[in-house]
């Protein structure tokens, strides 16, 4: 796609799933990319090996580059280190995705504050903190650059059972649009996908369960649950030059899960 050849690239939470796939799809697109993990690199060397197989085949050092950085999102000392070794490594750090997340699941009126507090540093303030600094670097730099946060159709969707991860993704939507206001002037972008329910191992509990991913996928409009690579595709469209006039948006990848499905049949 347009542009993204020779970008430098960090994924947060790129060792499975959606992160997993946005890392590969971006290499596969000539740009370098910067694969963090929060704790074993094993899922993340995956990654690396998948991505560089598809941006260079055989070729050996075909230009694309590749580094695995370790960091926990949730806190403010690896975040800072994290994007400084991006810099010192590549030059500049041009796109951030923030895609690391978690949910746990309570009822509302149970949930311990500790875990709440655990959802909203992850998802929320791990993805501020991180746009933080990589704007910082970019203005520092003076260039231009793109920020994409992986939200969720529970930026919109209420959520019972997960109140923290509904207002995560809702304080994201938000977050996305303040940031892409306040930085339009200087050359930053700043855009959300938002995917519907799909395959990763976040959702474990009914993808591996036929009857459960059923009943799930009778409530898609589409029929049926998304793909990583189907993220990893929007991601690629918001970070390329396609999308040079987008900001403030957040694209919902959902199969019509927020099209009201209830409504599909006329109710009298
Ligand atoms: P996943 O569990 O495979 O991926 C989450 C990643 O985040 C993992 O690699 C994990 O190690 C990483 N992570 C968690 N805490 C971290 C921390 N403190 N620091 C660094 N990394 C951390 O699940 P996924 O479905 O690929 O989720 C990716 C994103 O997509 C999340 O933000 C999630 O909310 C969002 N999302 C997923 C779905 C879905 O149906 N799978 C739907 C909507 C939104």
């Amino acid at each position: 796609m347009k542009g993204l050849k020779g970008k430098n690239v960090l994924v947060t939470g790129a060792s499975s799933g959606i992160g997993q796939a946005i890392a590969i799809r971006l290499a596969s697109e000539g740009c370098n990319i910067a694969i963090n993990y929060r704790k074993s690199p094993d899922g993340a060397e995956d990654t690396e090996e998948m991505a560089m197989q598809k941006a260079c085949g055989d070729v050996e050092n075909c230009g694309v580059k590749s580094l695995l950085v370790q960091g926990d999102v949730s806190k403010e000392e690896d975040i800072i280190s994290m994007v400084n070794t991006v810099v010192e490594r590549f030059g500049s750090l041009d796109i951030l995705v923030n895609n690391a997340g978690i949910q746990t699941e309570s009822p509302s009126h149970e949930i311990e504050t500790v875990e709440f507090d655990r959802v909203l540093t992850v998802n929320l303030r791990g993805a501020y903190l991180c746009a933080r600094e990589t704007i910082k670097q970019l203005l520092s730099q003076n260039r231009s650059g793109i920020i994409i946060n992986i939200s969720s159709v529970h930026e919109i969707i209420p959520r019972p059972m997960y109140v923290s991860y509904s207002i995560s993704k809702g304080g994201m939507e938000n977050m996305t649009k303040t940031l892409a206001l306040e930085y339009a002037n200087r050359g930053i972008r700043v855009n959300a996908v938002a995917p519907g329910a799909t395959v990763t191992p976040i959702n474990e509990a009914w993808t591996n369960d036929p009857e459960k991913k059923a009943i799930v996928e009778s409530h898609i409009p589409m029929g049926r649950a998304g793909t990583s690579e189907e993220m990893a595709a929007a991601v690629a469209f918001l970070a390329s030059d396609e999308a040079a006039y987008i900001t403030g948006q957040t694209l919902f990848v959902d199969g019509g899960l927020t099209l009201y499905a209830d409504f599909r049949e006329a109710w009298s």
